[in-house]
């Protein structure tokens, strides 16, 4: 099979042909027929730190494919499955090959409304986005409450954040630093823009309320600010890093006015919970707008690709065909 392999911690991730034989153990053999690049892929691609535990490894935090083998009765030859998280690409051999072997536990059924192309449209950015949905909704907030707030707005979780927000009848502030892409934003679904600079510098602990959500993929300073203009009783799901790890707050959102921290975790989410996730998915997005955010490339793409998704140069999603 061809596949991307990183051989040593520091090393190139090439394009090569692999022995079946080198595949992991696992209960279920899939034929991947796709897989994704996630701002995670990235940092696999381009230094292997922090995502990488273990090597050799095929990046690819997710994938989509039809079983070929399964020595587990939850699954047959031909069914169509989705895998995001639990350390494939991590710790586990990844999606960017022809094949990969994996424990059934983490196998998730393709939903008959999506195509394989389309599930690794949505991907684990997408997948993340719902999560962050369904943590906001369980936290009691509807459109009715304000407007939600997307942070990294032109990235592929905060594409599918805006267009589920909106088909929910949420109004919704988007937050990007490419006001050259306001325009493919209100497609979307996004009634407001604001630059990312206006949340990106430090604040007053609490301002004036402007939202009573938000799906956050930056972190830093700009998490703290989301946190700072959340009015009474709202929530931000935190997801991402891409503006640092770091989060300098204070306890005033929270205490003044009963803000709440959503976290965020798609890799070890439970098992029903992502079943509800994708089949949501596949009733509730808008596949016009999830079309027009997504291209498709080669698997050799992905390595040059990698350093455009760290640098926030990628427009909504990528989706790698084998
Ligand atoms: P993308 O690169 O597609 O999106 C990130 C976006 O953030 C960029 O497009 C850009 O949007 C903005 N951005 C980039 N750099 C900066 C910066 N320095 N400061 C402020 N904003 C910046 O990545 P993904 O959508 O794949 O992932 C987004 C984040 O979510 C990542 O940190 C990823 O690791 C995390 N994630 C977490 C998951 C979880 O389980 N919690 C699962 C999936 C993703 P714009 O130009 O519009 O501002």
């Amino acid at each position: 099979m061809k596949a991307i392999v990183i051989e040593t911690e520091g090393g190139p991730p090439e394009l090569r042909e692999l022995s079946d034989d080198r595949l992991m153990p696992g209960d279920v053999t899939v034929r991947v027929s796709h897989s994704t690049l996630n701002y995670k892929d990235g940092m696999a691609l381009v230094s292997g730190a922090p995502v990488i535990h273990r090597y050799p490894m095929i990046p690819g935090i997710d994938f989509v494919g039809v079983v070929e083998t399964s020595t587990d009765a939850r699954f047959a030859p031909g069914d169509g499955v989705v895998l995001d998280g639990w350390g494939i690409g991590e710790a586990h051999f990844g999606g960017y090959a022809e094949r990969a072997r994996v424990p059934a536990d983490w196998l998730v059924p393709l939903p008959a409304r999506l195509s394989p192309e389309r599930a690794m449209a949505i991907g684990t950015a997408g997948y993340t986005a719902m999560l962050a949905l369904m943590a906001l909704e369980r936290h009691g907030l509807t459109p009715q409450d304000g407007t939600a707030l997307v942070t990294g707005a032109g990235g592929g979780l905060g594409s599918i954040a805006i267009a589920l927000l909106a088909a929910r009848g949420w109004r919704v502030v988007a937050s990007t630093g490419r006001q050259t892409e306001a325009a493919y934003l209100r497609g979307l679904g996004a009634t407001t823009i604001i630059g990312r600079d206006e949340l990106a510098a430090s604040g007053p602990p609490v301002v004036t309320g402007r939202w009573i959500a938000g799906i956050d993929s930056v972190g830093s300073t700009t998490l703290a600010s989301a946190l700072a203009a959340t009015a009474y009783g709202g929530a931000i799901a935190a997801c991402g890093v891409a503006g640092g790890i770091d989060l300098h707050s204070t306890v005033m959102p929270f205490v003044l006015r009963g803000v709440a921290l959503l976290g965020i975790d798609s890799v070890r989410a439970p098992h029903a919970r992502r079943i509800e996730a994708w089949e949501r998915l596949s009733r509730e997005l808008d596949f016009q707008k999830l079309d027009a955010m997504s291209r498709t490339v080669g698997l050799a793409d992905v390595i040059t690709l990698a350093p455009e998704i760290l640098a926030g140069r990628i427009r909504g999603r990528i989706v790698v065909a084998m």
